[in-house]
């Protein structure tokens, strides 16, 4: 695509997916030095292009979001109407609280519709959401918090998980606080200022006529921070009107998101594919999103299905994490359920394996419903490649991606020219991104100029064939999840079985053979390890740089982990290794 081209599709499409209040002189920079230059000039308003909008079409009894709380019957429905009203409610409390446009506000809330409320009633004030993940220690938070200067911070007094309530760890470092009530347990630490939600927007019966704030194109509308499964997490800042352009096209063209559909995207609303497809592309495109609040087995191994059953859903956007957990139960869970209205099953985050994907497609699609790979990162804003049914990624339309060769064998993924999800900059400095974006994630590429991804670059070994050796162990039909670290010359790889897999030490041996077969030769030195759990980001990934650790006897910096106990069960069993 050349430059002209280009301005012109995303010309059209910020102009069919949008409405925007005052026009642009030029809707595309012509390099990543101008990228803050998306549609330069423009403003919209984004709380009117995902609420307001919908209801002065007629659209105010459709359902906007879906709220299934971990108890079966806690469900609610708001309507387009009913969100309005809320995100009105809050955007007025905000407002009360000294919220104004170019504010950051802090919210680490669990799934609940509160937290979709939250971030656009701040963007209704033309302030800026930053949203934290679970799980994150309370340190993180209050040192983010800091860096970002916020100005407020929304938490709640706990939520569910497992059928049981369960405090949030609150950090003691932050600004004023405004706290959700979920479990209704009494909060250890009140503290001077804090405001209850519910007691503030009880205050405005009525929601009041609030107009939305105008945000330029490249205003920032958030700040996120990278999950880190790389190395220290950075905080990167979207723009207003570029990401909403962004998501909103790859959730139409990718997934097939439009009004009357229900879009499950079950990664966190805390990571980028959250703010992507659970919030934003979805209420912009005049569809349904569907939000859970719990366990995805509680108090069964079939909650999921039961639940994209009950809400109907159309596109399921899953991960290889989950999706690995959900195999290991067992097939016959999905397998009892019918899910006709399922049209597309998508996974992103991590490498699809070809196993996943034919579950997926088998147990979950029942041969109807296709599975495809996506892939994205924190700075691209969503979705920039997806494969077909049978994988390799191929950039969707009005992006370009190549290979920047020379570093690794097979070179970087690299974004080859200016696109409008972008990141505009880092909470500390500018992206390096000039000619093109090298996105770090090593690449290949087919024959027929389709992507496979490999991982990040920094991850990978040296010139030890860490990739074939996790296929090879990962394609066993007992192994659940795989992953190949290089300890100097040896490549160790961490292996979790399924349920009804046999015995740890036969599959060691096992698979040890198969590897040096079908691989690397006899000589190799290899070191297959069955372990209970492999260490994970918060964001669900596997931890490649922590097992590399494990793998070479230092426990290293386990904050990025869900549950850094993994790590010292790994450390306990590393006599057992070599
Ligand atoms: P984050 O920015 O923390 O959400 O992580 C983004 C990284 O996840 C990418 O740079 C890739 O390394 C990895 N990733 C995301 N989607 C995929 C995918 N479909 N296949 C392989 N790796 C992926």
């Amino acid at each position: 695509m050349n430059a002209h081209d280009r301005e012109r599709f995303w010309n059209e499409r910020a102009h069919e997916l949008l409405t925007w209040s005052q026009p642009w002189s030029k809707a595309c920079p012509d390099s990543f030095d101008a990228a803050p230059g998306w549609f330069a000039g423009a403003t919209l308003d984004v709380s009117a292009n995902c609420l307001d909008r919908h209801v002065a079409a007629g659209r105010a009894d459709v359902p906007a979001l879906i709220w299934q709380g971990e108890p079966e019957d806690e469900a609610v429905v708001f309507t387009y109407g009913r969100l309005l009203a809320d995100v009105r409610r809050a955007a007025v409390v905000l407002a009360g609280l000294g919220v104004s446009a170019g504010d950051v506000v802090g919210i680490a809330l669990p799934a609940l519709p509160e937290l979709v409320v939250s971030m656009l009633a701040l963007a209704r004030l033309g302030a800026v959401h930053l949203v934290f993940p679970a799980g994150l220690s309370p340190a993180v938070i209050s040192e983010r918090l800091g860096a970002c200067k916020a100005k407020l911070f929304i938490t709640a007094d706990g939520f569910y998980k497992a059928g049981r309530p369960v405090p949030l760890v609150q950090p003691q470092d932050v600004p004023r606080r405004v706290l959700v009530r979920r479990t209704g347990r009494p909060m250890e630490d009140q503290r001077p200022g804090d405001v209850w939600w519910h007691e503030a927007i009880a205050a405005h019966p009525t929601p009041p006529n609030l107009p939305g704030a105008m945000h330029g194109a490249s205003d920032p509308l958030f700040i996120l921070y990278t999950s880190g499964s790389s190395g220290h997490p950075k905080g990167v800042v979207h723009s207003a009107g570029g990401f909403l352009t962004a998501c909103a096209s790859s959730a139409r063209e990718g997934f097939g998101v439009g009004p009357g559909m229900t879009i499950w995207c079950q990664a966190e609303p805390g990571w980028i594919m959250g703010h992507a497809y659970a919030v934003y592309a979805p209420l912009c495109l005049g569809a349904t999103t569907l939000l859970y609040e719990g366990s995805p087995g509680y108090p069964q191994p079939d909650r999921i299905w039961r639940i994209a059953q009950k809400h109907q859903v159309a596109t399921l956007l899953t991960t290889p994490a989950l999706t690995g957990q959900l195999m290991r139960e067992g097939e016959a869970w999905p397998a009892a359920r019918d899910l006709p209205s399922l049209k597309f099953i998508v996974s992103v985050g991590e490498k699809l394996t070809p196993e996943n994907r034919s579950w997926l497609a088998r147990s979950v699609g029942k041969g109807r419903a296709p599975v495809v790979d996506a892939w994205g990162q924190t700075e691209t804003g969503g979705v920039l490649m997806l494969s077909g049914s049978q994988g390799g990624l191929a950039p969707l339309s009005g992006v370009e991606a190549g290979v920047e060769p020379g570093v690794q064998a097979g070179g970087h993924l690299a974004i080859l020219s200016p696109w409008p999800g972008m990141a505009v900059r880092l909470v500390e400095g500018s992206l390096d991104a000039k000619e093109h974006y090298d996105t770090g994630d090593l690449v290949q590429t087919t024959p027929d100029g389709k992507f496979i991804i490999q991982g990040r670059s920094e991850l990978a070994g040296s010139d030890l064939p860490l990739v074939d050796v996790e296929a090879c162990v990962a394609a066993y039909p007992d192994v659940a999840e795989a992953a190949a670290v290089a300890s100097g010359d040896t490549v160790v790889v961490y292996a979790t079985l399924r349920a009804e897999a046999a015995d740890p030490e036969h599959m060691e041996s096992v698979l040890t053979d198969a590897v040096r077969r079908e691989v690397s030769g006899p000589e190799f030195p290899l070191s297959i390890r069955i372990v209970e759990e492999l260490p994970k980001t918060r964001s669900g990934k596997i931890a490649r740089n922590a097992l590399r650790g494990a793998a070479e006897g230092r426990m290293g910096d386990v904050s990025g982990l869900a549950d850094p106990s993994v790590m010292s069960t790994l450390l306990g069993d590393k006599d057992a290794l070599f």
